[in-house]
């Protein structure tokens, strides 16, 4: 067997002409003689909007919840009759996503009069997205000579239940992936399965977080050991920046695990950052792809990548962000105090993103969000606290900065105009990042752009087609 998961983000499934090009893309690798597995994500914004319904329901606004679902209903009627012609093929399929709406408008009449929407039910009400794409994509492929299965993700992705983000139980995943894919896949199938959804061991829906399509396609991937995992998205691969914030961007051809995480965790926002563990465990690489283009080689994640002249691959940005300065000059570097500090930043759920600590202060990063004010006024009670926001993070990602002298200050002489606010070299020693003002962002990748990139090693980026790529994100 040639087991190649091909997982296919939003985009690739936005509407009846995605559709038709994802289908083609599978019946390509069936011709080539490779045994496909289609793991498929929502049709895009439809994640969102099934959010939406639930939180109109969830105020008691029955009758916009039930306006949502009645739109999203017509959508998916409307591209299954443009792809599906065969009458019974036809009815049997508007049948089954009536049946699904129908089931859903219930949960939201429920939620409507309760006014209450439990993470469970948040669960139960967004996995439609999935269920719904998946059975589309089974019967539009069957009917362009694909020979499909449709596969309920929910008996093979099962999980804690921890609703919303649920962390997947490998035992059971490794035991049912290939219990129930295999003999499909070795009487010439193709099993089509839902991203993203999943079920704990009660067998009530669970899902594994936003973006978490790419998670399924590699705990597939990775509990059948395929040879590939396909991450088919709406840009040609990852990219030295973003090319809607400098033009001159390369393809990234080929990048390594540890680098591609980096990126990922950073905000590039080609990938989810969770994909790269099961592969990683396996060693099994990922392509990430373009369904717009599949023509394009896309980028190659693997365990090891060779080694590259210029030191970075890649520069990301993360925007949105708050810097909190925490200044308590008596009890700093006391024991206990920062895990006091931190305590504060696990009761409201708050992540931090990067922290760097002097003697009498410690400044810390966080994703601007409501629950500052309460944060500070928390941490007011043991130091003096202040938060600003619109900052942005750029991490400048490449294995090949290890034990390289001088990168550091070749990347601020680059910036030299630019106030610089923290910085870190993570543990890791491939990235090097700092906070800068976000308003400044733009203008500091296209200078370190400019610095890094100018003689680019043929090998690792694609100096064919400096492309300019579509400005959508998969969703
Ligand atoms: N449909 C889900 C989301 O939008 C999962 C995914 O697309 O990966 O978050
Ligand atoms: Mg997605």
């Amino acid at each position: 067997m040639n087991l190649v998961v091909m997982k296919f983000g939003g985009t690739s499934v936005e509407d009846p002409a995605a559709i038709a090009r994802t289908a083609a893309i599978v019946a390509g690798r069936v011709a080539d003689g490779k045994n496909p597995v289609v793991v498929v994500s929502a049709m895009a914004k439809v994640t969102d909007q099934l959010l939406r319904a639930a939180a109109a329901a969830a105020q008691g606004d029955r009758t916009g919840a039930l306006a949502i679902s009645s739109r999203l209903r017509s959508r998916h009627r409307d591209t299954a009759c443009a792809l599906v012609k065969d009458a019974a093929a036809i009815a049997a399929l508007v049948q089954v996503i009536d049946d699904k709406f129908d089931a859903l408008d219930e949960v939201l009449r429920g939620v409507s009069a309760i006014l209450e929407l439990t993470p469970r039910i948040s669960d139960l009400i967004v996995s439609h997205g999935e269920r719904l794409s998946s059975r589309i994509l089974t019967a539009a492929f069957r009917e362009r000579g694909v020979n499909t299965e449709h596969v309920d993700a929910r008996e093979i992705i099962v999980t804690d239940s921890e609703f919303q983000k649920a962390a997947p139980l490998d035992d059971i995943i490794e035991k049912r992936a290939p219990e129930k894919l295999l003999p499909l896949i070795a009487q010439g199938k193709v099993p089509v399965m839902g991203g993203f959804i999943a079920s704990n061991e009660a067998g009530l829906t669970t899902t594994l977080g936003r973006g978490g399509s790419d998670y399924t396609g590699a705990l597939v991937g990775g509990a059948l050991n395929a040879a590939t995992i396909e991450v088919w998205t709406d840009v040609d691969g990852i990219m030295t920046a973003d090319p809607r914030v400098c033009p001159d961007a390369l393809r990234v051809r080929v990048i390594s695990f540890e680098e591609a995480a980096e990126l990922a965790y950073f905000g590039a926002k080609v990938l989810h950052p969770a994909t790269i563990l099961p592969a990683v465990k396996k060693n099994i690489p990922v392509l990430v792809l373009n369904s717009r283009n599949p023509g394009c080689e896309g980028t190659r994640i693997i365990s090891v990548a060779p080694h590259c002249k210029s030191p970075f691959k890649s520069i990301a940005v993360k925007k949105k962000l708050s810097i909190i300065d925490i200044v308590a000059s008596r009890m700093l570097m006391t024991h206990g105090y920062l895990s006091k500090m931190f305590a504060v930043f696990d009761k409201h759920r708050c992540p931090v993103d990067m922290v760097s600590t002097s003697e009498v202060s410690v400044s810390l990063t966080v994703d601007s969000n409501s629950s500052l004010p309460e944060i500070a006024a928390d941490l007011s009670q043991m130091a003096d606290v202040k938060y600003e926001g619109r900052k942005a993070l750029v991490c400048m990602v490449g294995e090949d900065i290890r034990g390289q002298n001088g990168i550091a200050a070749q990347v601020f002489n680059a910036i030299r105009h630019v106030n610089v606010r923290m910085i870190s070299q993570g543990a890791s020693e491939i990235n090097m990042s700092f906070m800068i003002e976000e308003d400044d962002a733009d203008e500091a990748v296209r200078s370190l752009h400019a610095a890094f990139f100018k003689e680019p090693d043929p090998a690792i980026f694609d100096l064919e087609a400096r492309k300019q790529l579509s400005a959508v994100t998969d969703r």
